[in-house]
């Protein structure tokens, strides 16, 4: 599994699956999340609302995950993360890791060979953008190795993702994203 960080806008991304930093409601937002759904077109919102009806009538919590399409996305999943906000007292990197475990399983079980991640958090939530990266490089690998534990080359690997790529938006995260890549 390739795992590889990137200059550039995850909306344009050619991937399986592209995880979007959103709040709890899923109305809709700034930052990514605003970008995603302006790529995506109005029936992201439309597919939101209808988890919001059913599902989600509380909203997503801090730290877990959902799914819905992409539309008009080139990606065909988008998986919808929230996380923690520092300026609410949300500090405890628990909940930051857990933006970036859940949606690997989520892209798992829906078949997916390819995802990319923003630097959730790093935005209006107010983490540095270091601290970010640390935790969603090292939370990545700790899930790799706990999946591919026992996996042996020449076989399909077990959850099928070939690809991880971390999109960022300025050459401020790309620099803290492989810094965190090329620590051994
Ligand atoms: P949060 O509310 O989780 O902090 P933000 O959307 O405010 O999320 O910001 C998260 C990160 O995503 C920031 O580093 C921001 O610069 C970056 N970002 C904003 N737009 C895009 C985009 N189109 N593609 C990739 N990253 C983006």
């Amino acid at each position: 599994m390739l795992i590889e960080a990137v200059l550039g806008d995850i909306t344009t991304q050619d991937v399986d699956v592209v995880v979007n930093a959103a709040n709890s409601s899923l109305l809709g937002g700034g930052g990514v999340d605003g970008a995603i759904h302006a790529a995506a077109g109005p029936r992201l919102l439309d597919a939101c609302r209808e988890l919001r009806r059913t599902t989600l009538p509380g909203g997503l919590p801090v730290g877990d995950a959902v799914a819905t399409p992409g539309f008009g996305l080139p990606a065909r999943w988008v998986v919808h993360t929230v996380g923690p906000n520092r300026h609410r007292g949300q500090t405890d990197p628990v909940l930051l890791s857990s933006c970036f475990a859940r949606p690997l399983e989520l892209a798992v079980g829906l078949g997916a060979s390819s995802v990319a991640f923003p630097a959730v958090s790093a935005g209006v939530y107010g983490w540095a953008v270091e601290d970010v990266a640390r935790v969603a490089v090292g939370t990545v690998r700790v899930w790799q190795e706990g999946t591919e534990a026992g996996w042996s080359p020449g076989h399909p690997r077990p959850h099928g993702i070939e690809l991880v790529r971390f999109v960022l938006f300025s050459a401020t995260a790309l620099d803290a994203f492989r810094a965190e890549l090329d620590r051994a």
